[in-house]
């Protein structure tokens, strides 16, 4: 038996957790809230199974959640998806750009993607035999030269994948970064898979740029995104992915027989729950004290940062403290300190060590106090 990707070892999503677990360890690695769902959600997905909605839900997902969704796509971006055929709801964010790469890439197709880069992007499209152009952006200031990206386009460019705000170094794509993406993709057929997933989670004041506000990305774009990051239940795997018509098609036709359908009761709560825009309007404020508590109480430690402006991660750079490797750091770490975080050369062109760690805010106060604790004695 020849392995379809030899190369890929267990996530390391997984180890960190599993490593975090058997040291007793703070886990502030893989990204989770280690706090509960509003009650009211997990309410309403008690009265569905009781009603019994417990049955397959329509293979593109319930009509009402699709409508509520793109009603609420619509009321933030002033873009209109059509609720029947522009939108589907998948197992989380993971299954909607898995079908994306499944959907969309063949043998030899390239897909340019950025890193560091969230670790499901790559094996997904070497599954197709799609071939990954990596443009890595430089560690100190994470910004994008489009001028370099657009040198990487060949007659063999499928798809550009990007991710904002970005997971793992919390940055975010500016207004300018689209309109640059915007001209260097228009008059192509390169197809756009834009990860979304920390919509929500942006702080002090920026906006959101999605690829939708984007003619010339938005004909071209899948955008994905997950309610597990918004309504801090990760473990529901509930996600969605908006698309026009013609390339939601051919979406479906793989949706259908990767999942079929996705978990009923838990869409029937989500319509309801969305009804109230202040349950995700209010997300970004909500994380940005988490992050601000952080960064305050670790202020004294040896670690260096710069503010994360998305996402419930913070890159914490420790080239004052050691040189040892990052992944060595955080398993000793964790197992002599019982604080996990993530390393990030494992996002990295050719791992690439950048003495960084990523440590997820997503926790209680009381976490993050007793986090922050640790990392001033290190
Ligand atoms: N993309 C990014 C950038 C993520 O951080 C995550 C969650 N870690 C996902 C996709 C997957 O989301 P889900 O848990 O809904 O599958
Ligand atoms: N998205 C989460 C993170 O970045 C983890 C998802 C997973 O475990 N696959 O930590």
């Amino acid at each position: 038996f020849q392995s379809k990707l030899p190369n890929v070892p267990t996530s390391i999503f997984s180890v960190m957790s599993a490593l975090a677990a058997e040291h007793n360890a703070l886990n502030l690695s893989q990204g989770f809230p280690d706090f509960k769902s509003d009650t009211k959600l997990i309410e309403l997905v008690n009265k569905a199974m009781i009603q019994g909605k417990n049955q397959y839900a329509p293979m593109p997902g319930i009509l009402n959640l699709r409508k509520i969704i793109v009603e609420k796509t619509e009321a933030l971006y002033g873009v209109s998806y059509h609720p029947e055929t522009e939108i589907t709801i998948t197992a989380g964010a993971t299954q909607a750009i898995f079908t994306v790469i499944a959907a969309t890439i063949k043998k030899d197709d390239e897909v340019i993607i950025f890193k560091p880069a969230y670790d499901s992007y790559e094996p997904s499209i070497q599954v197709f035999g799609g071939k990954v152009i990596p443009y890595q952006i430089y560690p100190e200031t994470f910004k994008i030269d489009w001028s370099e990206v657009k040198k990487l386009i060949t007659l063999k460019t499928k798809m550009v994948i990007i991710n904002t705000p970005h997971n793992p170094s919390g940055q975010i794509l500016s207004k300018n970064d689209m309109q640059q993406l915007a001209a260097i993709l228009k008059d192509t057929n390169i197809v756009l898979l834009s990860d979304e997933v920390y919509e929500h989670i942006i702080f002090d004041e920026a906006q959101h740029q999605s690829a939708c506000l984007f003619p010339e990305l938005a004909e071209r774009s899948f955008i994905v995104a997950s309610f597990g990051k918004t309504f801090h239940n990760t473990g529901w795997k509930v996600g969605y992915c908006l698309a026009p018509s013609a390339l939601m098609e051919e979406f479906r036709k793989v949706h259908q027989f990767n999942v079929f359908s996705v978990n009923h009761p838990t869409q029937v709560a989500l319509a309801d729950y969305l009804k109230t825009p202040n349950n995700y309007l209010e997300l970004g404020d909500f994380y940005q004290q988490k992050r601000d508590l952080f960064l305050s109480l670790i202020k004294g430690s040896r670690f260096e940062f710069t503010p994360s402006q998305g996402t419930y991660f913070q890159l914490l750079n420790f080239k004052n403290i050691t040189s040892e490797g990052d992944f060595y750091f955080a398993k000793r770490l964790t197992k002599e300190h019982k604080i996990a975080s993530i390393p990030i050369s494992v996002f990295n062109q050719d791992n690439l060590d950048t003495k960084v760690l990523r440590f997820c805010f997503a926790k209680t106060d009381e976490t993050l106090k007793k986090a922050a604790e640790i990392l001033c004695k290190i």
